[in-house]
């Protein structure tokens, strides 16, 4: 997964891109880069690491100009070499052109190696790439035209922010499935994949770029925006897991409140899967917290902060080794002993994927004298990997493809395991944005057809 931010017509514009990356640092935390424009020409600066730490503000006075794109990157495809930090800049026939994508292209390998048996020499292992090639080729001078001729031939999902020297692009796949959004900062618009980046520097949110949509900005006379939807209307297929976990809670995303979706779905939980009797409420840090909030309500249950979370270390899950993993999850929530001790806990999590979280922090809460752990989900089981920007493991690493519910609650050593309905889910996203989701990491049932030939191979 990856965020992507851009602005035009401001005269700090590499600055506040910085910003709306930091804000938007959940989205992926490998690398970041920004490139900005002045009298026509591009400026690059690319880094591993976080945004804070990697971008001084002697680097980013040398980003000049009004007009700035910016992404941070979790590597999905291609893998984490430096040369996949994005906003690819590349140049072509036509002029520079820039791209930061967030999402994942499920035909690019075969787009690849069709472009190298054409003399094509990619400069990375990433499936943007594949776009800037496609658009050099069609040797069209207008990047819009160049744009809509290369994703012509892609499939999957972008959420794309695309500059050249006159013009900045902002365009959503015809599904939908990564999120993109518009607003405005002081009068000149501003893009960004959740709207938490808008909060930070005060502009205001106007709207979701639609799926299909291309929205033109010229970049010397910034206004009118021109908006048109190059691609043969399909249904929208917007990814459910940003409700569920990956949005930040502060952010709107598809229309909807993340925060207000996710308190919904442990209400909804509450109601499927009840745990009579229970004690109190506890959410796993952070990202169960507000379905907790929603179940512990709906079931009229105490809700507790009986685990700790520490702040100072990274996101578990995507550490490379299963040792480092095991490790970490040690170091990273704590049960509250004395308070836990002879209590019947519900424990509410956003989602199980390879079950090491809950496993070890089960055996955490039992080893601080827990009485009984009832463990719900407030998503359904994670039974296949996603094609289309979030990172997965394989099929036979995610529990729930070849266990059962018993099974899974056996491996995690729960007294009581439930999810909630696929159903269920899609019933509460729907009655907060509009209909259309995504939901082939639950359900199998993959919106695009290079997903289905990935899946048999
Ligand atoms: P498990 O231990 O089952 O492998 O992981 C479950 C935990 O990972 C949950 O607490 C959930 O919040 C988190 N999680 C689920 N999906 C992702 C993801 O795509 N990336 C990261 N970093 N964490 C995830
Ligand atoms: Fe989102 Fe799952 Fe679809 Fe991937 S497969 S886009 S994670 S709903
Ligand atoms: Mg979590």
């Amino acid at each position: 997964m990856c965020a992507i931010f851009g602005l035009v017509g401001n005269p700090e514009a590499s600055k506040l891109t910085y910003l709306g990356l930091h804000a938007l640092q959940h989205r992926g935390q490998e690398g970041a880069g920004i490139v900005s424009t002045h009298q026509q020409r591009p400026y690059a600066l690319k880094k591993r690491g976080l945004v804070g730490d990697v971008f001084s503000s002697a680097e980013l006075a040398e980003l000049p100009g009004h007009h700035a794109i910016g992404h941070t990157r979790y590597s999905t495809a291609g893998g984490d070499a430096a040369c996949n930090l994005q906003p690819f800049l590349l140049r072509t026939a036509q002029g520079w052109i820039a791209v930061a994508h967030n999402g994942n292209l499920t035909n690019a390998s075969v787009l690849m190696r069709r472009l190298e048996q054409m003399g094509s020499i990619f400069q990375s292992t990433a499936d943007t790439e594949v776009i800037i090639h496609l658009m050099a080729r069609t040797g069209e001078p207008q990047l819009e035209k160049a744009l809509t001729a290369a994703l012509a031939q892609v499939e999957g999902a972008y959420s794309l922010l695309v500059m050249d020297q006159n013009k900045l692009i902002a365009v959503r796949d015809p599904h939908g499935f990564r999120p993109l959004v518009m607003g405005r900062l002081q009068g000149k618009p501003v893009f960004a994949s959740e709207t938490t980046a808008f909060d930070l520097m005060g502009a205001k949110y106007e709207r979701e770029i639609a799926p299909g949509e291309m929205v033109i900005v010229d970049l010397k006379e910034q206004e009118p925006l021109r908006s048109f939807f190059p691609f043969h209307a399909i249904a929208p297929r917007k990814c459910v897991f940003e409700h569920v976990y990956f949005a930040r809670p502060d952010s709107h995303v598809f229309g909807a409140g993340v925060y207000e979706t996710r308190k919904a779905l442990g209400k909804q939980l509450a109601q499927e899967q009840p745990a009579s009797g229970a004690d109190m409420v506890i959410p796993v840090p952070d990202s169960g917290v507000y379905a907790a909030i929603g179940y512990s309500e709906a079931a009229q249950i105490p809700f507790e902060m009986g685990i700790i979370r520490s702040h100072y270390m990274g996101r578990t899950f995507i550490e490379p080794s299963q040792t480092i993993r095991d490790f970490g999850v040690k170091l990273k929530l704590n049960p509250v002993s004395g308070f836990l001790h002879g209590k019947k806990v519900v424990v509410v999590d956003d989602s199980l994927v390879r079950g090491t979280t809950s496993k070890k922090l089960i055996r955490h809460l039992r080893d601080a004298g827990v009485a009984e752990v009832h463990l719900r989900i407030s998503a359904p089981p994670t039974k296949h990997p996603c094609f289309y920007g979030i990172d997965t493991p394989t099929q036979k690493e995610l529990l729930a493809s070849h266990q059962t519910i018993d099974q899974i609650r056996n491996y995690i050593g729960a007294d009581s395991l439930g999810y909630l309905s696929l159903k269920g889910l899609l019933e509460v996203c729907s009655r907060k944005s509009e209909e259309g989701f995504c939901h082939a990491c639950f359900s199998g049932e993959y919106p695009t057809v290079q997903a289905h030939a990935a899946l048999s191979t």
